[in-house]
């Protein structure tokens, strides 16, 4: 090989071969001929000609996230929001309608009370814990409908059987974002989902180091609107990003199971405590869906909860100061266990009255249970409980 060309030398030869998938971070491909390059066009033939068109290490994480919601034909997108954004205006126009619920994650909301209608499509939210209430919400040109099985931050449960019938007698395609609940709990294509979407950035990935999302759909031609949508709109996701995700997927069944044996404890442990006005948590008894949690969920209780403090904004800022080692970031699914205080993050531009409609007081927090030691992570919050009572 002559020294000044660019061209890569080729791997050195291997009778064995790598037990981690290879990080491939080329931009370009090769093609040997004009005949070759127009044979992978037509199909004939699977090679990869640019990045932003696929790439290896995002196809293998696609895979991955395909097999366990058991569909094919995922994509990966550079971000949990850029796969809402594929599904919303990949597969809708101008004139159409959606519904979505009213709970939705914060950007998700804001690009259907701003975003959509900017762009000539109407919006409607509705609870989607009341199938008769969302399907008033539906209109003869209602294209699509996205909700979120668990709702941020009350962990309110979806009729996702009874919006499915609906959508399916209506012809209207439903969307499910399924970040919260991951596949252990709910698979939403076996529920009639035509499109599911993760932010893989949380529990999949599960290490708060990679932004990254995924969406895939029940039909080739769905598939095919939103890979066009995709590659037209630049939502091409970095191969180092979905090498790190692949790596972290590997370990997500353990860190599920484990954070939310966890969570369940905590959540009980809690509910018991001296300024502790009220616990959220799916599976327990108290829960306003809880016969959801079994019908919809399993019985797979997650690794969220919420909890209301006695109290208002001071009681929380002594809470949250004092319950050292848990990171207070707006972010679920990490192995470390996050705090978040939706009255002054995600839930803030509700404005006071908005939020106590919700039942989001200045005492309420939202927790992602992570790996810790459940006895330490419990010894923790009771610090901040007893920096909370402290304070009058
Ligand atoms: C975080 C999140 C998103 C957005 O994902 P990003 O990767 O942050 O863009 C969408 N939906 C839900 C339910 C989320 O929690």
């Amino acid at each position: 090989m002559k020294p000044t060309l660019m061209r890569p030398v080729g791997l050195p030869l291997s009778a064995s071969t790598p037990v981690v998938t290879p990080l491939m971070p080329s931009v370009v491909y090769a093609s040997e001929t004009p005949d070759a390059l127009d044979a992978q066009y037509e199909g004939r033939v699977k090679g990869y000609t640019y990045a932003r068109e696929g790439h290896p290490n995002a196809d293998v994480l696609a895979q991955r996230i395909d097999a366990l919601e058991g569909c094919t034909g995922g994509i990966v997108t550079g971000s949990g929001m850029a796969a809402v954004t594929a599904a919303l205006l990949g597969l809708c126009k101008s004139g159409d309608h959606v519904v979505g619920g009213d709970q939705l994650y914060g950007r998700s909301l804001r690009m259907m009370k701003d975003d959509l209608p900017r762009l000539g499509i109407a919006t409607t939210l509705a609870d989607p814990t009341d199938v008769a209430a969302f399907a008033a919400a539906f209109r003869p040109e209602t294209k699509l409908a996205l909700v979120e099985v668990v709702s941020n931050p009350t962990l309110r449960i979806a009729d996702l059987a009874g919006i499915a019938e609906l959508c399916k007698a209506k012809g209207v395609l439903l969307v499910v974002d399924n970040t919260f609940t991951t596949p252990v709990a709910v698979k939403p294509f076996e529920w009639g989902a035509d499109v599911v979407i993760h932010s893989v950035t949380k529990l999949l990935a599960g290490h708060s180091d990679v932004t990254l999302g995924w969406v895939a759909a029940n039909t080739p031609e769905l598939t095919k609107q939103l890979y066009d949508f995709i590659v037209t709109t630049g939502m091409t996701p970095s191969p180092f990003d979905c090498w790190l995700a692949e790596r972290g997927m590997m370990s997500f069944g353990l860190r599920f199971a484990h954070a939310q044996q966890t969570a369940r404890k905590l959540a009980d442990h809690l509910a018991g405590q001296k300024g502790v006005k009220r616990v959220l948590y799916p599976t327990r008894d108290d829960h306003p869906d809880r016969a959801r949690a079994q019908s919809v969920l399993r019985g797979v209780g997650g690794n969220m909860l919420s909890f209301e403090l006695d109290g208002g904004r001071e009681q929380a800022n002594a809470f949250a100061a004092a319950a050292k080692g848990i990171a207070f970031a707006p972010t679920l699914g990490d192995v470390g266990t996050t705090l978040s205080h939706p009255a002054s993050s995600s839930h803030r531009a509700l404005g006071a009255e908005g939020r106590a409609k919700l039942g989001i007081t200045e005492g309420f927090f939202r927790v992602s249970v992570g790996l810790e030691e459940t006895e330490a992570l419990m010894a923790t919050f009771d610090d901040g409980l007893r920096a909370a009572g402290a304070v009058k």
